[in-house]
């Protein structure tokens, strides 16, 4: 079977996941998905593959080379974002891309001038939706190349390869997606989720990031008779949130510039709370933001009294490349086999967390690859389909590199 058909075979099944769900999965229908990845990994010969309770999908192909060497997994995610329908998912392939605006249905057009990184796929042939559902290439893009690689090793024994690990996991839109993964199962000594745009994209990095909350306790007094008593906790709020610079607002950075977001307020004279999510690349300049949040907490206290703010800060997740670098040959041999393909490497910091960034502090190192996708988490969401032969190739050069090591 053919990347293409893949995609559009797993592009066909909802398996979109529902952030108000306390179960893993948190949609049934993900196990569809699943359960039919199982069904092709058994024809492929690969026997232990198995779903989970969970709907976790494991699998190993087996090393075809007597020297030992080390495991090599590889990971993508079954469910789809939340913000757009994945219901009914009705994809079109446009052959040889003209580099022209795509008119997805009547009125809904993807204009290249909204998405320039269009002109790059010229002469590609792109899969695109119908301009009702989002496509879903985020993440079965990743699914197809990992299965084609599969396929491609099972039809051609002559190819030497080391034991590959395969993982497909639920959940991922909605932060679950490592909850119950099964690492000894797994059983890899690295691994790479296949999880982004251009095969040439490589990131090693995702923020640290840190939520903080902070609460203001005022005193409420009638307002006819509150000269110099009434304390009014909007205010506090609103004095402490005024110490933090604009140009430290998400809407205000990017790169590895790190922000203060405030995402929620609630308050009323007696009492105000300020949510807050902080985030930065660089530890050092994290604590500094935090630091600075507690000096304005101070500068309350100081002048209302001690108590009057409080601030509950705590780390969600950590920038996963102190783990990656101490194992720089899981990056080194992503970056030769992107080199190998012909492309120049794009290192990228990801601008928010990864499956990969939970996986490597629990012990498995996991930077992410590049598999095809664009425009993810809509309606103009698009795939090509060359990128994903090369994510499917990018991975086998990859685990080449194991029996190297
Ligand atoms: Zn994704």
């Amino acid at each position: 079977m053919s990347v293409e058909e893949r995609l559009l075979r797993y592009c066909k099944i909802d398996t979109q996941s529902d952030p108000s769900s306390d179960t893993t999965p948190s949609t049934e229908k993900q196990f569809n998905l699943g359960k039919l990845l199982v069904e092709e990994l058994k024809e492929l010969g690969l026997k232990d593959a198995v779903i989970d309770e969970h709907c976790y999908v494991y699998a190993h192909l087996e090393s075809n080379v007597e020297k030992p060497c080390k495991t090599v997994g590889f990971i993508a995610h079954m469910d789809t974002a939340t913000e757009y329908s994945g219901e009914n998912v009705n994809p079109r392939v446009i052959r040889n891309y003209d580099g022209k605006d795509i008119e997805l249905c009547e009125g809904v057009i993807t204009e290249v001038k909204d998405y320039p990184q269009l002109k790059e796929l010229v002469g590609h042939d792109l899969i695109v939706t119908d301009g009702s559902t989002l496509l879903g290439a985020d993440d079965k893009a990743g699914i197809a190349a990992i299965m084609d690689m599969v396929e491609y090793f099972v039809t051609h024994p002559e190819e030497k390869h080391g034991r590959i690990a395969i993982g497909f996991t639920p959940d991922e839109e909605i932060g679950g997606g490592t909850k119950f993964f099964n690492y000894d199962y797994f059983d890899a000594d690295f691994a790479y989720t296949l999880d982004g745009e251009s095969p040439a994209t490589y990131t090693d990095e995702t923020f640290n990031a840190a939520k903080v909350v902070a609460k203001f306790h005022g005193l409420s007094i009638h307002p006819g008779s509150a000269k110099d008593r009434m304390i009014n906790a909007c205010n506090l709020a609103m004095e402490f949130h005024e110490k933090f610079p604009t140009y430290m607002r998400p809407e205000h950075t990017e790169g590895r510039e790190g922000f203060i977001h405030l995402t929620n307020m609630t308050g009323y004279t007696d009492f105000a709370q300020l949510d807050y999510i902080v985030r930065d690349h660089n530890n050092d300049k994290l604590e500094e933001k935090i630091a600075l949040m507690n000096r304005s907490k101070d500068w309350i206290n100081q002048f209302y009294g001690e108590g009057t703010c409080e601030l509950e800060c705590s780390i969600t997740y950590r920038n996963m490349k102190e783990i990656i670098d101490e194992h720089p040959e899981v990056s080194k041999m992503a970056l030769d086999s992107i080199k190998e393909l012909g492309l120049t490497p794009e290192i990228e910091p990801a601008r928010g967390g990864t499956d990969g960034a939970q996986l490597s502090f629990n012990g498995l190192p996991c930077p992410n690859l590049g598999a095809g996708m664009g425009n993810v988490h809509g309606r103009y969401e698009y795939c090509s389909i060359q990128q994903m032969e090369q994510a499917s190739k990018l991975i086998r050069l990859i685990i080449g590199k194991t029996l190297e090591e």
